[in-house]
């Protein structure tokens, strides 16, 4: 059959191989090219119980077996439109009914041609009782069979199953991926044939022919290795070259060893952990560096992270730079702000009469800052008069122009997309970059690091300082009632005591309909049953509630949220922190950073609702000053349910680092770092990045060698597009110049 020519080897398009139907099957996937059917990979395979004979087969049995077919009659069904097919089928032993429900003439037709009498056939379904006290199999897989041992074996082999949206059956995915097959030839070809030989993987094609018609899982696996293998190398060479830029890149070096920075260790209240010691030693040797350092600086809550940040800041303006300080949102950006002032005391007060006199001015910039205020701000930017500058990642953005930008510290990456930072390149002083340093609570496993974030320095704080209390966490079932009364009779015992409470909520008012969960289909395409999840309660109603609460009466009861407008929400805020308000019931705008040294007691409700890392975060917020922290993770589901056992593992470990652990195995790599970032490792499509370690280091190495060799890839084009393609899936803003 003559088929048309491709325009450009790859880039084929699936509407000239498919039909209509299979093209827009594999469209709900964004797969429309060759190069991508290719690399689509089905979710699971079955295989194939052993051969039974159908005497032993029992009802309710899943079984595999090999028959002749006997006979076939088709009648209409009484209640409905169409036809019932049944065909009676031996191996000899006994008989069964293949039974169809048929709703269009074609598919009878479709079917009697491949089940003419005599025809042998392999057969899988479940047994079920028939009409007249026979057995029958209702909708059974079946293909011919060849009576021969290969026959046999190839009527054993591991089906592949795709995932599936509405209205797509396994069918037409496993016939698009047939005729796809046909065309592995001509796909491009990403993995240089060297590193295929030398590691023993199969070729695009031959990976391509395992994993779509193995003949064993293994066969599968190894067709699995091949895109695995080429997934991290991909990564890795956009890595190797990051790096390769970053070392062609001048940036300022900041290495002036005061007279703030000391100065300011002087005044630290405490003595800094050895850990911190160490990352501060590393950090600063990076930003002294003439090229650009772009580090991952992570540690749990409360490890000390912003202190040695803010050793790095002093540093760059030391060396006659400045350095910002960038925060997800305008209620962190102030808290930082004060914290910062606070912490250098008399050394931010450049300019006033009490100011040291080395002191530097440090700045906060938000969106919301009258134009008067602003104007002067940006003054202090511009002249670099302000030599920290605090502000939201607006910043990023902006058209804000300092005048030495030395050093950019990005808090909780996991809002922004650790790719974002390569925005700032363009920010430094006389065509340099600044440094960036991304600070995050939200640890990765290292290898999970590796293949996400490998042109990263990860810097890893291992200690807790700054959380002196420690956090208890216990998970309440909505449903016991006296579990939730304790828990707030436990709450008013440390409003009692003097201390405060967080009531955190998953939406703001019960009068709106939940966000929809999205629905899951199953492998037939259909929707998945609901998780039966009770309605979110909403902060506003919540606050109603506890009003009338017996345990709480008398307690002051703020609330936050979204909704309110900057300056309500900083009021609120500022209560809380003043210790005016005893229960603060809010959203989670309070889950990063916000610092209360005084609260002492965390109660997420519908705790089922939140991701692992956001529950820690959470809970972090408790504990930190020098009161011990108990979190109440409060759920409606019921004990012994997956959501509750989920709860109870997340309460039973307190180390992030087994937590991000947790959180890859539950939910995969997508969401490794959050909901709403975005970049390269929310691309992630098969590795395992607990499981894959040794290959993706393996494949690191193979392709800083490609890059060191070949550094703007011309002889490895086919490596170029690929990079070019998933920069554009993981970033179309960023990563496209
Ligand atoms: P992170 O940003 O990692 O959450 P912070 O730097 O905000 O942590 O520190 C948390 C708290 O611990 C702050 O109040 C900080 O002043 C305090 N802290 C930091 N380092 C130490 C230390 N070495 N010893 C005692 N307290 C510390
Ligand atoms: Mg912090």
């Amino acid at each position: 059959m003559a088929r048309k020519q491709p325009a450009r080897r790859g880039v084929m398009p699936l509407s000239e191989l498919l039909t209509e139907k299979e093209t827009k099957a594999l469209a709900s996937f964004d797969v429309r090219e060759i190069d991508a059917l290719l690399r689509f990979a089905p979710r699971r395979y079955v295989v194939p119980g052993p051969l039974t004979s159908l005497y032993d087969a029992e009802v309710g049995d899943d079984i595999s077996a090999v028959v002749t077919v006997q006979d076939i009659h088709e009648r209409t069904m009484r209640n409905r439109p169409g036809t019932l097919l049944e065909v009676d089928v031996t191996d000899g032993t006994a008989t069964v009914t293949l039974t169809f429900f048929l709703g269009k003439r074609h598919l009878s037709g479709w079917h009697r041609s491949r089940l003419p009498r005599g025809a042998r056939i392999v057969v899988h379904g479940t047994v079920g009782e028939g009409y007249r006290g026979g057995r029958q199999i209702v909708h059974p897989d079946y293909e011919q069979v060849e009576d021969t041992e290969e026959g046999l074996a190839w009527a054993q082999r591991p089906r592949p199953i795709y995932p599936l949206r509405k209205n797509i059956s396994q069918a037409t995915m496993r016939s698009a991926t047939q005729k796809g097959l046909e065309f592995a030839d001509t796909a491009e070809r990403i993995l240089p044939e060297e590193v295929l030989a030398h590691r023993g993987l199969p070729t695009l094609a031959e990976a391509a022919r395992l994993l779509h018609t193995p003949l064993t899982l293994g066969e599968a696996r190894r067709g699995m290795t091949h895109l695995r293998f080429e997934e991290a190398f991909v990564l890795q060479a956009i890595f190797a070259q990051r790096r390769a830029q970053d070392l062609r890149t001048p940036a300022p070096e900041l290495r002036a060893e005061g007279p703030l920075q000391p100065l300011f260790d002087e005044r630290l209240p405490f003595t800094l952990t050895e850990g911190q010691h160490e990352i501060g030693e590393q950090l600063a040797s990076r930003i002294g560096n003439g090229h650009p350092t772009s580090a991952l600086l992570q540690g749990d809550v409360g490890s000390g992270k912003t202190v040695i940040a803010l050793r790095a800041m002093l540093r760059a303006v030391d060396s006659g730079h400045q350095a910002v300080l960038l925060a997800p949102t305008e209620v962190l950006a102030e808290q930082h702000h004060r914290t910062i002032v606070g912490l250098l005391g008399d050394l931010a007060g450049a300019g006033h009469l009490d100011g040291h006199p080395d002191a530097t001015r440090v700045r906060l910039l938000t969106g919301s800052q009258r134009t008067t205020a602003r104007r002067e701000t940006l003054l202090d930017v511009t002249s670099g008069a302000a030599g920290i500058v605090v502000g939201t990642h607006a910043l990023l953005t902006e058209s804000v122009e300092f005048a030495s930008l030395g050093l950019v510290v990005i808090d909780e990456q996991h809002r922004f997309g650790v790719d974002h930072r390569r925005r700032l390149r363009a920010k430094g002083p006389g065509g340099m970059s600044p440094h960036v340093v991304v600070m995050t609570a939200t640890p990765i496993p290292r290898t999970a690091a590796l293949a996400t974030v490998g042109d990263l320095d990860v810097l890893t704080l291992r200690e807790s300082p700054g959380r002196r209390g420690g956090v208890t966490s216990f998970v309440v079932h909505e449903r016991l009632a006296r579990w939730e009364e304790r828990m707030w009779q436990r709450a008013g015992e440390e409003i009692a005591a003097g201390r405060q409470v967080f009531v955190v909520c998953a939406r703001i008012d019960e009068g709106e309909a939940d966000a929809p969960a999205p629905k899951e289909l199953d492998e037939y395409g259909r929707e998945k049953p609901d998780p039966g999840l009770a309605p979110a309660r909403g902060v506003t109603q919540t606050a109603e509630r506890l009003a009338t609460r017996p345990e709480l009466a008398g307690a002051r009861i703020g609330v936050l949220h979204g909704r309110l407008t900057t300056e309500e929400k900083q009021e609120v805020m500022a209560e809380m922190a003043a210790g005016e308000i005893d229960v603060l019931v809010s959203t989670t705008v309070i889950e990063v950073g916000v610092d209360v040294p005084n609260a002492s007691v965390m109660i997420v409700l519908d705790a089922e609702r939140f991701g692992v890392s956001q529950l820690h975060q959470l809970r972090g917020r408790v504990g930190r000053g020098e009161h011990p922290g108990i979190a109440f993770f409060d759920t409606s589901a019921e004990p012994g349910e997956a959501h509750s056992t989920h709860l109870q593992a997340i309460a039973d470990t307190s180390d992030g680092f087994l937590l991000a652990e947790l959180d890859l195995r539950r939910r995969g790599a997508g969401d490794l770092v959050g909901e709403e970032q975005s970049g390269l490792q929310s691309t992630v499509k098969h590795l395992d990045l607990l499981r894959d370690s040794r290959l993706i280091e393996a494949a690191r190495e193979v392709a800083f060698a490609v890059v060191k060799g070949d550094p703007d890839l011309e002889e490895h084009t086919q490596l170029a597009g690929a990079i070019a393609l998933r920069l554009r899936d993981a970033d179309p803003d960023v990563e496209r110049s």
